[in-house]
């Protein structure tokens, strides 16, 4: 079998959901909402269904799609996108970031990003032959920083593109304006393409904004923004994605797009331009669970013993293991289901530098308040 493909082994989002599966345990791991996504847009999938939207849509996606696409970020952030030739709708976030990897960098070249890394950038890279330096994403009291200099430093002559994830996976860190004014410069300086994976961009808690690296001074032209409805409307199994960006780009991510998947699912994407145009009363009303379920999930673990970081949005929080024992969030991790019927990730699992992550667990904070507190009363039990 191909070295290339052998190399990626099982996802570990496969793993822990299975094992979760196996012993019954309650699966905080891989992070998918416990609930279903606006109503209405569950009706229009089916009535786009029923009435025959059954056929391929364009390669760049449903025309009325685009359009809502680009309203929305006309309407959230100020910025313009023509539909025609600056937006793409992908098969979620995971295809756009891959199309982008496969569009800009030839085998050989290398991609910057941060460490730890939702862990599709990393095969996304492998598979396409470049390498992925990473940055590690240092931890402080409660959070997280990188230094920039060690961004300058990752930055080879064979760099291409710089890959950033804000809301970020799996730390719970929202990139600050300085920290994304920094980005911007090594971009601009060493002529770089940025892919900006945003798919959490409304799910920030306690004051914490998203703000896109595209509206950075001189950024517009050189970056792809990606998101999906997944994240937004609690509907991650429908892998509906787009990217916005310069017509150059994204025409470069239609051509590699179009032999990926040429297209995504047609009922889909209309249930998804529908919910677009009404998405800010449903965002807020999430946005408010997520961060009732962070708290719920994070004063349980606190009782516990564990540390809990400061998460400012996503899914997920990360949880010190260091008082605990095990106190490897490795070992922690493998125990937790069988001692106390619960499923996290080590959070290195997400990192190279893995020493630097040991200690953390990350922990979904989307599910069902109950059992959030179900599961924290399991970890906090005397074994
Ligand atoms: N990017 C990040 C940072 C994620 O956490 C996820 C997983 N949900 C994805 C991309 C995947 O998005 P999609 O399902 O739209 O491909
Ligand atoms: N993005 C989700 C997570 O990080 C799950 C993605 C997946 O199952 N591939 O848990």
């Amino acid at each position: 079998r191909a070295a290339r493909r052998a190399a990626l082994g099982t996802t570990v989002f496969t793993e822990l959901t299975e094992l979760a599966q196996h012993t019954g345990a309650i699966n905080l791991g891989q992070g998918f909402p416990d609930s279903d996504g606006p109503r209405t847009m569950i009706d229009q999938a089916r009535k786009a269904l029923a009435s025959g939207a059954n056929q391929y849509p364009p390669l760049g996606g449903a025309p009325e799609l685009r359009q809502a696409i680009a309203r929305q970020r006309a309407r959230r952030y100020g910025a313009r996108y023509d539909p025609d030739d600056e937006i793409v709708v992908t098969t979620g976030a995971t295809e756009a970031v891959a199309a982008a990897v496969m569009a800009f960098c030839d085998p050989g070249d290398e991609v910057v990003g941060f460490d730890p890394s939702y862990d599709a950038y990393q095969a996304a890279a492998d598979l396409a032959g470049v390498a992925y330096r990473r940055v590690s994403l240092r931890r402080t009291a409660d959070h997280f920083a990188f230094a920039p200099d060690e961004l300058c430093r990752a930055v080879s002559p064979r760099t291409r593109m710089l890959l950033l994830n804000t809301p970020h996976n799996p730390t719970g860190k929202v990139f600050t304006h300085s920290e994304l004014a920094d980005i911007a410069e090594v971009c601009r300086s060493h002529n770089l393409i940025a892919v900006v994976d945003e798919v959490y961009e409304y799910l920030t808690y306690d004051g914490a904004e998203h703000l896109p690296l595209a509206s950075l001074p001189g950024m517009r032209e050189r970056t792809i923004s990606v998101s999906s409805a997944g994240k937004t409307f609690s509907l991650t199994g429908w892998k509906v994605g787009w990217a916005c960006g310069s017509a150059p780009l994204v025409g470069a991510l239609r051509s590699v797009k179009q032999y990926l998947t040429f297209a995504g699912a047609a009922p889909l994407q209309s249930a998804v331009a529908i919910g677009l145009d009404h998405e800010e009363e449903w965002v807020e009303g999430l946005r408010g669970r997520l961060r009732r379920q962070r708290d719920l999930l994070a004063e349980g673990l606190a009782e516990a013993g564990l540390g809990v970081l400061r998460a400012e949005g996503g899914y997920f929080l990360q949880a010190d293991t260091a008082g605990s024992d095990p106190a490897e969030a490795e070992r922690y991790c493998r125990e937790l289901p069988l001692s106390r019927g619960v499923v996290a990730i080590p959070t290195a699992v997400f990192a190279q530098d893995t020493a630097e992550y040991r200690h953390l667990a990350r922990f979904a904070f989307c599910k069902d308040p109950d059992l959030l507190r179900r599961a924290a009363r399991a970890i906090a039990s005397p074994s």
